[in-house]
C-alpha cells in the first residue's frame, strides 16, 4: 500500500473547509477520505475515523470533545459535518464501569452529543474516545483480515507486525471492545497501532498525517507478508470469462424470480434488485479446491454480516444455455440454503434479542462456479453493497486460500451481530416507496407522454430502463432524470421494430438490475391525412412502430416473464381515438386501434402467468413541461393554422372539448400507469381514459 498523502491537496481542504469547521476537522476529513477511497481499506459505510478537539458551549465554556465519524457514513465522500462531537468527559467516565448494554451506550452517546439531532455515532465511538491520540484510523484492511483470519491467525499477526502492534483476539464491537482497547493501550502506550483479529486494524498519531502514515506502514507490512507466502490460482481464460457475462443475463432473472416468492393477497411479491459480479478473480477463485468450504466460512469483518448474510448460497455449475436445469440448479441451492439458514436460527435462539423478528431466511449473495456472484438487495443501494462486500470477501478468502485455511467468526459470534439492533439502524432510514425494488422498462421514453411516465415511476421508487431510438433526445432525457434519481435509471437505445434490438435491450436490463416486472408499451407515432390522399408508405410506417412494435415488445415480454416465473405488469398507453376516431386520424386510429387489441389479447394469454396488462387512453397531450410530444409535432403547427390560434389557444380548444374542461397532462397519465403497476385492484385487460371526460371515447 502506498501512501496518497499529498501535502498541497491537504491545503486546499484545509482552504476549503477550515474556515467553518477549523483545520483540524479538515485535515481529519482529508485523510478519512484517503482512507475510504481505497477499496481494499474499507467499503461503504466500513471503518470510522476521529479527531479530538473541542467545542464552545453558548456561555463560551471550552469542553474537550471527540469528532467520531457517523455511523454508516461512507469514508470516501465524508463531509466534516459528518464526524459527530461528542463531549469527552462524560464518555471517558464510562471506562469504569464493568458492562454496558448496546441500549444505554446509545443513550450515553446521545445525550453526549454536542450537536443533538445531528446523526449516530459509530458502533466503535467509544474506541475513539477511550484511545488518547488526537487522530485516530479503523479501516477493515484486506490484507489484515487475510492474515488473521485463519486457524494461527494472531500468532501470525504477532509475527508479521512484531513489537509495534498490540494484536487482540476477537471482541465484539462496541464497548467491550472499547474496553480492551484501553486497557492494551495502558499496558503498552508505546505501539503504533492495533490488530483486532477477524476484525481489523486501528492506528493513531497526534496529526492527521501520522496516523494515516501509520496505517500505511502497517498495511504494507501485512502485504508484504502475503505476497511472500500466497500463491496466485491460475488465470482464467477470456472466454471463460465472456461465457460467464453472458450466462448473467438468463440466470439473473431465474434467481430474482425465485426470491420474489409467491405473491401475497394483494398479488403482490417481494422484489429485490440484483448485483452481478462477473471478474476473473472470481471465477478463479470459484474454480479452486476448497473454495466452497471458505465461501461457507463466515464473512471476514462481523460489520460485513447484516449485508451479506452469514454466508453465501452455492448453486452447482449449470449449462445456462439449458433454463430447466438453471431453475432446478438455483432452486435448489435456495432450498438448502433456506434450511441451513432455519437450523442456524435454532441453533442459536437462545442468543435471540426479545422481540426481534428473524430475517427471512434467503441468501443476499449466491456463488455459481463459471458464472460468478449474483448479489442480492431490496432496493440497488443494498444490492450494490452486498457486491462490493463480496468482491472485497472474494479477494480475502482467494489470498488465504493461497497458503493456507480460511478461518472467520465462531458461530454464536456471528449470530450476536447479525442479529444485535444496533447493526440494524443501517439497514433502515431510506424511504421505500411502492414500487421499490421494481424493475421497467419504458417504451418511447424520449417522448412527452414516455418522460412523465418515467418520472412517475422514479418517484415510486422503481428503476427505469428508459428506452427510445438512440440519439440526443434519449440521452438528455436520462441525464436529466438522473439528476433526480441517481443510478435508478438507465437508457437503453432500442427499436421497437427490430426484435433483435428488443431482446438485446431486455438482456442488457437483466445484467444492470436483475429482470423485468413492469413494461410500459408507449412508442408510437402519428400522421395527419385523409384516406383519399393517403401515403402509403406512411401508413406503413406507422403500422411497423404501433402495431409491429407492439407485438414485438409484447412478444419478448411474455417470454420473459415466463423466464422470470414471478408475475409482472404491462401498460399500453393507447389513446382515444381508439374509441372516438378522428377525421384525418386514419393512420394513428387504426394502427393504435390494432395495438389496443394486441394488449388485450395479451391479457388472455398472459394471466396464467400472472401478468396483468392493461390500458390507459389519454387525448391530447400536447407536451411534458419543456418536452413536445411527437403528436404536437405532427399536428400542433397545423391544427394552431386551421383554426387561427396560437399554442395556449390550441391547449385550451382541446381542453374545452371535455366534460371537466380539464387540462390532460403526462403526469395524469403516469398516474393512471401507476394505478396499474402498484396492483391497486385485480385488474387486467381493462383501460382508464385519461382524457377530462370524453362521451364518446367512454370504453364500452
Ligand atoms: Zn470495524
Amino acid at each position: 500500500m502506498r501512501s496518497l498523502w499529498n501535502d498541497d491537496d491537504a491545503r486546499r481542504l484545509v482552504e476549503e473547509l477550515g474556515k467553518a469547521w477549523g483545520e483540524e476537522l479538515a485535515l481529519r476529513t482529508y485523510s478519512a477520505r484517503l482512507l475510504g477511497g481505497d477499496p481494499t481499506l474499507v467499503v461503504h459505510g466500513g471503518g470510522n475515523t476521529s479527531v479530538k478537539g473541542t467545542v464552545t458551549d453558548i456561555a463560551g465554556e471550552r469542553h474537550r470533545a471527540v469528532f467520531v465519524k457517523a455511523s454508516g457514513a461512507s469514508l470516501g465522500s465524508i463531509r466534516p459535518e459528518a464526524h459527530l462531537p461528542l463531549l469527552l468527559e462524560p464518555l471517558l467516565r464510562l471506562q469504569s464501569l464493568d458492562d454496558l448494554s448496546d441500549d444505554d451506550m446509545v443513550l450515553e452517546l446521545s445525550r453526549h452529543l454536542f450537536r443533538p439531532g445531528s446523526g449516530r455515532p459509530s458502533i466503535e465511538a467509544l474506541v475513539h474516545a477511550f484511545l488518547p491520540a488526537r487522530f485516530v484510523d479503523h479501516t477493515h484492511a484486506d490484507a489484515v483480515l487475510a492474515l488473521t483470519n485463519q486457524p494461527r491467525g494472531e500468532e501470525v499477526a504477532r509475527e508479521v507486525f512484531g513489537d509495534d502492534v498490540v494484536v487482540l483476539p476477537y471482541v465484539s464491537p462496541g464497548f467491550h471492545l472499547a474496553k480492551a482497547v484501553a486497557g492494551a493501550f495502558h499496558a503498552s502506550p508505546r505501539v503504533r497501532g492495533m490488530i483486532w483479529a477477524r476484525h481489523g486494524i486501528v492506528t493513531w498519531g497526534e496529526d492527521a498525517r501520522e496516523s494515516y502514515e501509520a496505517m500505511v506502514a502497517l498495511v504494507s507490512k501485512a502485504e508484504a507478508r502475503l505476497a511472500s507466502s500466497a500463491s496466485r490460482p491460475p488465470a482464467v481464460p477470456a472466454a471463460s470469462l465472456e461465457r460467464a457475462r453472458d450466462a448473467v443475463p438468463a440466470a439473473a432473472p431465474v434467481l430474482r424470480g425465485l426470491l420474489a416468492g409467491p405473491a401475497d393477497t394483494e398479488g403482490v411479491r417481494r422484489r429485490v434488485v440484483i448485483q452481478p459480479l462477473v471478474t476473473p478473480e472470481l471465477l478463479a477463485f470459484l474454480a479452486a479446491p476448497g473454495a466452497r468450504e471458505a465461501a461457507d466460512a463466515g464473512p471476514l469483518t462481523s460489520d460485513h454480516l447484516i449485508r451479506t448474510g452469514p454466508w453465501p448460497a452455492w448453486v452447482e455449475a449449470f449449462d445456462p444455455s439449458d433454463p430447466g436445469v438453471m431453475r432446478e440448479r438455483i432452486g435448489l441451492a435456495l432450498r438448502e440454503y433456506a434450511g441451513r439458514y432455519r437450523e442456524y436460527l435454532d441453533r442459536n435462539a437462545s442468543l435471540m434479542p426479545a422481540g426481534v423478528p428473524a430475517f427471512d431466511a434467503w441468501p443476499r449473495v449466491v456463488l455459481v462456479p463459471g458464472l460468478g456472484a449474483l448479489c442480492a438487495g431490496r432496493d440497488l443501494e443494498d444490492a450494490a453493497i452486498a457486491r462490493d462486500i463480496t468482491e472485497r470477501t472474494i479477494a480475502v478468502k482467494a489470498q488465504v486460500l493461497g497458503s493456507g485455511r480460511y478461518e472467520g467468526l465462531p458461530e454464536p459470534d456471528l449470530f450476536g451481530m447479525e442479529y444485535r439492533t444496533l447493526q440494524h439502524a443501517k439497514l433502515g432510514g431510506r424511504a421505500a416507496g411502492p414500487l421499490t425494488g421494481e424493475v421497467a422498462v419504458v417504451t418511447g421514453a424520449a417522448g412527452a407522454i414516455g418522460s412523465g411516465i418515467c418520472r412517475g415511476l422514479l418517484e415510486a421508487g422503481c428503476l427505469v430502463a428508459a428506452t427510445d431510438l438512440g440519439g440526443a433526445a434519449l440521452d438528455s432525457l436520462v441525464s436529466e432524470l438522473a439528476a433526480s434519481f441517481g443510478p435508478r435509471v438507465t437508457g437503453v437505445p432500442m427499436d421497437v421494430t427490430d426484435a433483435a434490438a428488443v431482446a438485446a435491450a431486455w438482456r442488457r436490463v437483466a445484467a444492470t438490475w436483475g429482470g423485468v416486472d413492469l413494461v410500459i408499451v408507449n412508442a408510437g407515432i402519428a400522421h395527419v391525412s385523409s384516406l383519399a390522399s393517403m401515403d402509403l408508405a406512411a401508413f406503413r410506417r406507422l403500422e411497423r412502430v404501433n402495431v409491429e412494435g407492439t407485438l414485438i415488445v409484447l412478444a419478448e415480454a411474455a417470454r420473459q416473464f415466463a423466464l422470470q416465473g414471478s408475475g409482472g405488469d404491462v401498460v399500453v398507453v393507447s389513446t382515444k381515438n381508439v374509441f372516438a376516431p378522428g377525421a384525418k386520424f386514419g393512420a394513428y386510429s387504426a394502427t393504435k386501434a390494432a395495438a389496443h387489441q394486441l394488449a388485450r389479447i395479451a391479457s388472455l394469454e398472459l394471466a396464467e402467468l400472472d401478468v396483468r396488462v392493461n390500458m390507459v387512453a389519454p387525448d391530447a397531450v400536447f407536451s411534458d413541461g419543456a418536452r413536445k410530444s411527437g403528436l404536437w409535432a405532427e399536428v400542433g403547427p397545423d391544427r394552431m393554422r386551421a383554426r387561427g390560434l396560437d399554442e395556449a389557444g390550441l391547449e385550451a380548444y382541446y381542453r374545452s372539448r371535455n366534460l371537466l374542461k380539464a387540462p390532460v397532462t403526462a403526469k395524469h397519465v403516469a398516474n393512471a400507469v401507476l394505478f396499474f403497476a402498484t396492483r391497486q385492484t385485480p385488474t387486467t385487460g381493462a383501460t382508464i381514459p385519461v382524457d377530462g371526460g370524453l362521451p364518446d371515447a367512454t370504453p364500452r
